[in-house]
């Protein structure tokens, strides 16, 4: 069986060899069979050289024309080439041997493969490959594409590709094992898998190698939805492991409509059909795994608040995870402000509370007298001991990554089973709105519910795009509005990589407001603070006592103070639109209208432009999302740290998205109806990154 069979039995593989492989990831024979190409080459035609493009990758043929080498800081030999009509293109070369330079006579033929690039004087191919051609001499052209693997270190694309021919000839021989069911092999009519690879492995000349190139052959569809089918059934598995376990079955309470009542506003119909869906999942006696999406400001805090008392009400303890201390700071105050008055009894843990408040917080969380717990994610970090939780929430996600999350999730299990039998409920928060299908493929082990409506009487925030020409006259028009009584944001990205720099633009930017206007009361909060420090701030910025809040993008998520309706965002070219989407979402949180104000620094390019201006068109978080897919791609989206849960050998997130709902079927239906089959795929895509004890 080739699944098994080991990578020694290869010609040429001895122990180095297979310490290098490992590091790619490459275990068995199989193994090889799925490291699969990145990208082709195509040397199976010659471009003519006034026809080679900029950017693109080709084969060329032409006479030596002339030769330079200069020295210096580099060495450089630019070879010169001309085609019969007089079209040139030079061949530039950084390591290279003096023979070859001397072999590279004026008149001899060259045929050379790169990509093509503008130069310095006319277009050029940087270290192509390349053969001299002898005159009366014929050299063929390859046959068929050439693949380009992924290398390591001391593992070049020559030795790899000897390896894998070694694993293409066994595999004639020995096919692998169809994993995906036959109903889903003849409805998508797909060719099987030993011909899928044997395709991309070694293209021949029939096959068609431009839909190759673009990975839109059927082969390459194939192999792409088996490996998005493998990674959903994993998220799937884990989900039915959840399903398993017990979980307290929590009912609806009246504490509830107590709170409801006491609101100054009704829920969203939005709001209301989340709220039920929560409702329905914490009275069953399994977890509840539900993810609940809304837009910056569409009211995600009640809803929590809401399911909280359900717990609470059920002699349940509730775990409140924020991203952030400042956040959940905000959280706190909301909780205290509405549970209390319910004779719910909240506590909450900091990084920088005394020794004394730590103790006698902790103490009523391990006693049961405290029922909800609000909290960063370090919570399940230290030396909380819980009573009996019943309910983990965790907000604004987006700033956890998938494998934190399940992380996460892994010490809250670890640390609850120690204590109790019963698994607590989980409900997960987040802001950034991801399509849909994007959303199925990350958290597919979560269950999806939208709030897709803002509160009433909102007004869209108005937002404008200026060059930072006009940073002064912004500057002086935050000063007239504040001084009408509005309050306003000011923020400074990140523009070096540094926290220290990063909040030195900010300072700059505070001290140039308050020297030039005295009176305006200007507040300044930077990663750079202390805990308290950052909560004082933001105690003064809702207490009104400041009217601007120059800050840097810890700001970011969830800060809520409604009477703050002007936002400045410098270099705001420099932010992802999703990034952009969040930070303006710090205004138009009141009843007044609020005013965003872009400020970028010139010359913009032009997606620079058109992404701008879709901030400028709308303030639907999911319509931006969508955009920033088209012009950003999905590790962006998800952030990038949380792409590690999503690292794929062939499928990719942004170009197979029409696939997701087809692998998300096709998963269900194996983790259902044909389990044999799970294990070995999970094997054959995710190899040795599985747990296999878990699993
Ligand atoms: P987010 O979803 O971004 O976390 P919040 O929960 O912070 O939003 O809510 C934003 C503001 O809207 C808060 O002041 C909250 O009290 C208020 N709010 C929530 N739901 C409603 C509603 N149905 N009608 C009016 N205001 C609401
Ligand atoms: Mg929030």
């Amino acid at each position: 069986m080739l699944e098994q069979y080991a990578l020694t039995n290869l010609k040429g593989v001895g122990p180095k060899q297979v310490e290098k492989l490992n590091k790619l990831g490459l275990f068995v024979v199989q193994d090889l069979l799925f490291h699969l190409p990145l990208r082709y080459q195509d040397k199976t035609r010659i471009t003519p050289i006034e026809e080679v493009k900029i950017g693109s990758e080709v084969l060329v043929e032409g006479a030596i024309f002339s030769q330079a080498l200069s020295r210096g800081r580099r060495n450089t030999l630019a070879v010169k080439i001309q085609s019969d009509s007089g079209a040139t293109v030079t061949l530039r070369f950084f390591h290279f041997h003096h023979r070859q330079a001397q072999q590279m006579t004026r008149g001899k033929i060259i045929r050379a493969f790169g990509e093509v690039r503008s130069g310095p004087n006319g277009l050029e191919i940087v270290h192509p490959s390349y053969q001299l051609i002898n005159s009366g001499q014929y050299i063929e052209l390859e046959e068929t594409l050439t693949p380009v693997y992924p290398t390591t270190e001391g593992l070049g694309q020559a030795s790899i590709l000897k390896l894998i021919k070694q694993a293409v000839e066994l595999v004639k021989q020995n096919p692998l094992t169809e994993l995906l069911p036959k109903e889903a092999l003849t409805k998508l009519d797909l060719p099987p898998l030993n011909q899928a690879l044997l395709t991309l492995h070694q293209p021949q000349p029939e096959d068609n190698l431009f839909a190759i190139k673009q990975f839109e052959h059927p082969s390459q569809q194939r192999l792409i939805i088996e490996e998005l089918i493998s990674q959903q059934v994993g998220l799937q598995v884990l989900r039915k492991q959840e399903q398993k376990r017990t979980a307290p079955k929590l009912p609806t309470s009246h504490t509830a409509n107590a709170l409801l009542a006491s609101l100054p506003f009704s829920l969203t119909q939005a709001q209301q059909r989340v709220l039920t869906e929560i409702q329905n999942d914490l009275n069953q006696p399994h977890p509840m795994q539900r993810l609940v999406q809304g837009d910056v400001g569409s009211g995600k805090t009640v809803i929590a608040a809401l399911a909280a008392i359900q717990a609470a009400d059920a002699g349940y303890q509730v775990a409140v995870m924020a991203p952030t201390e400042i956040l959940a700071e905000q959280h706190l105050n909301a909780f205290l402000e509405w549970l209390e008055p319910l004779n719910i009894k909240v506590a909450w843990v900091n990084g920088r509370m005394k020794a004394a408040e730590r103790r006698h917080q902790l103490s009523v969380i391990e006693s049961g007298e405290a029922q909800v717990i609000i909290g960063t994610h370090a919570l399940f970090q230290d030396t909380v001991e819980f009573h009996k939780l019943g309910l983990v929430i965790i907000d604004e996600q987006h700033r956890f990554g998938v494998h934190q999350r399940l992380a996460l999730k892994q010490k809250g299990d670890d640390k609850l089973s120690q204590l109790q039998e019963v698994h607590a409920h989980q409900l997960v928060m987040t802001a950034t709105p991801i399509p849909r299908t994007l959303a199925m493929t990350a958290y597919g082990d979560l269950d999806l519910s939208i709030i897709d409506e803002l509160p009433p009487g909102r007004k869209p925030i108005e937002t404008a795009v200026l060059s930072n020409e006009k940073r002064f006259e912004v500057m002086e028009h935050l000063y007239a509005k504040c001084k009408q009584g509005i309050q306003a944001y000011w923020v400074c990205p990140l523009i070096e990589e540094s926290e220290l720099l990063h909040a030195q633009a900010a300072e700059v930017t505070a001290n140039q407001f308050t020297e030039r206007w005295p009176d305006l009361k200007v507040g300044l909060i930077h990663g750079r603070l202390k805990g308290d420090q950052k909560a004082m701030v933001m105690e003064a910025f809702k207490n009104h006592d400041l009217d601007l809040l120059v800050a840097t993008t810890v700001i970011e998520v969830g800060v809520n103070v409604p009477n703050a309706s002007l936002m400045i965002i410098e270099n705001a070219e420099r932010l992802g639109l999703a990034q952009l989407h969040q930070l303006r979402g710090r205004v138009g949180r009141g009843d007044l209208q609020s005013h965003c104000v872009l400020l970028y620094q010139p010359p913009l390019s032009e997606t620079g432009k058109a992404r701008l201006n879709i901030m400028r068109e709308t303030t639907d978080g999911f319509r931006i999302a969508e955009e920033d897919l088209k012009i950003r791609g999905p590790g962006e989206i998800l952030g990038t740290k949380q792409t590690g849960g999503l690292q794929f050998r062939i499928a990719d997130l942004k170009r197979d998205s029409q696939w997701f709902p087809t692998a998300h079927y096709w998963a269900e239906q194996m983790v259902e109806n044909h389990k044999q089959l799970v294990k070995p795929l999970q094997k054959r895509w995710i190899g040795q990154k599985i747990d296999y004890q878990q699993a």
